[in-house]
């Protein structure tokens, strides 16, 4: 069986995986990117997913620098703002006790929200036209070997392939980060995200709500609509029990439900999706490389969806990865080009999980003493508050 020679070996098409690809081959890399699962079936089954993803003004420099802006452009919604709110309840409705609104000093937007699914439509058609990618679908690993000079591949498809770097782009229960033996450490946080779509009486005016009570933000982020009505997607925290509760109701008690929870921000809503309910861990690899190998994004690092972090921080791994790769100071692959990587990953990666972990604890917590400080933080403390600059820094995704 002939053997092919190439740059760099992906596994996993999801959102970091087929941006991965792109990026690599826009800078002249020979990519071969494999998924599992038959990609064109998994976008045609998502189609009413309202699962999206907020990305940042830096990712947004990275769409534009990789010349993949107008395809991406075409489905996000602008975030111009960021709403936080804090509520306490009272008679049985939620009342507003403190807020405040963050924009970017330096551009007119914060960041952008799209659909994953559009998402991944969008680079899914990018990725098929590129000349530098082979893209195959339920297609895993048989046999991987490393030596000094490249990664022996051999796929179930029985291809073969030697590649200079092989990178694990496969998710929270990465196959390659197991081959390699990279451990993480996991914490299971005991909460659930819920995502679903709703159609609001007021405008959102592009502007991301992060509403507070307990167990977690109910966060409304807006969605880009080619009509007249208003649309937003959500993003529900709240503890396991709660949202298991929460999933068995029908639509007119669901509805109810996030009506009260909203605080009335945007007006009466209507369910218009689906809720989809995610399990909510935090994980962090302890190496993020091995020799002639790496991982990036949720293969590496699993947060939960608070401050628009996870995929921003897969874009960062990809950056710099990028970076390195390019940079004739490094052959492609070699250890030292890897260490590098490595070592400006874990600064960046560090922070943001202790930066996230520290928000949910406020945002979820039931503790009247600790309410009190979330209250008022909003409310009064923001100039100075170092939970101010954490969220500006998040927020703007700075590295
Ligand atoms: C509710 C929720 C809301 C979120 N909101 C935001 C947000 O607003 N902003 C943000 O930045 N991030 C957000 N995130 C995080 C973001 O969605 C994830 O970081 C991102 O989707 C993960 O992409 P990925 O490509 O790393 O992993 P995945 O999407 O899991 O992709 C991994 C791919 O690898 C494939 N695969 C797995 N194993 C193998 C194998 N052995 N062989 C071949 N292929 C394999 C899988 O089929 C899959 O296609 C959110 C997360 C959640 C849960």
């Amino acid at each position: 069986m002939k053997k092919n020679n190439i740059d760099i070996f992906i596994t996993g098409a999801g959102l970091a995986g087929l941006l991965a690809s792109i990026a690599f081959s826009r800078k002249g890399f020979s990519v071969v990117c494999i998924d599992k699962i038959d990609i064109k079936n998994h976008i045609d089954n998502n189609s009413k997913s309202f699962r999206t993803t907020a990305f940042l003004e830096p990712s947004k420099k990275f769409f534009e620098e990789i010349g993949i802006w107008t395809e991406i452009k075409k489905y996000s919604c602008p975030m111009n703002s960021l709403k936080l709110v804090d509520t306490k309840l009272l008679n049985d409705h939620l009342t507003i006790t403190a807020s405040k609104t963050f924009s970017n000093e330096s551009s007119d937007t914060l960041g952008w929200n799209i659909k994953n699914n559009d998402m991944i439509k969008a680079l899914f058609e990018v990725a098929k036209k590129e000349k530098n990618i082979s893209l195959f679908s339920n297609t895993t690993i048989e046999v991987f070997e490393i030596n000094d000079e490249f990664v022996e591949i051999t796929l179930s498809n029985k291809k073969q392939f030697n590649a200079k770097l092989i990178v694990g782009s496969d998710g929270r229960d990465s196959f390659i980060r197991n081959e390699l033996n990279i451990k993480s450490t996991t914490k299971a946080l005991g909460q659930n995200a819920l995502t679903f779509g709703i159609q609001h009486e007021k405008s959102h005016n592009n502007i991301s709500n992060e509403i507070y009570y307990s167990g977690g933000p109910f966060t409304t982020v807006p969605i880009k609509n080619n009509s007249d009505e208003n649309y937003s997607s959500v993003v529900w925290m709240d503890e396991e029990n709660a949202t298991n509760n929460l999933m068995k109701l029908d639509k007119t008690s669901f509805e109810k439900e996030i009506n009260k929870r909203s605080a009335d921000i945007l007006g009466h809503l209507k369910l218009v999706s689906e809720p989809q309910l995610w399990k909510m861990r935090t994980q962090v690899a302890k190496r993020l490389i091995s020799f002639r190998a790496v991982i990036i994004a949720e293969a590496a690092h699993v947060l939960p969806p608070i401050g628009a972090q996870g995929f921003n921080m897969s874009i960062n791994d990809i950056k710099c990865l990028l970076k390195k790769s390019i940079k004739n100071k490094y052959k492609l692959g070699e250890p030292r080009m890897l260490l590098s990587y490595e070592r400006e990953r874990l600064v960046d990666m560090n922070f943001r999980v202790s930066s996230v972990s520290l928000l949910n604890y406020f945002s979820k917590t039931d503790n009247p003493f600790l309410k009190i400080i979330r209250s008022s933080s909003i409310k009064y403390l923001f100039n100075f508050n170092p939970l101010k600059s954490t969220i500006m820094k998040l927020g703007l995704g700075s590295q």
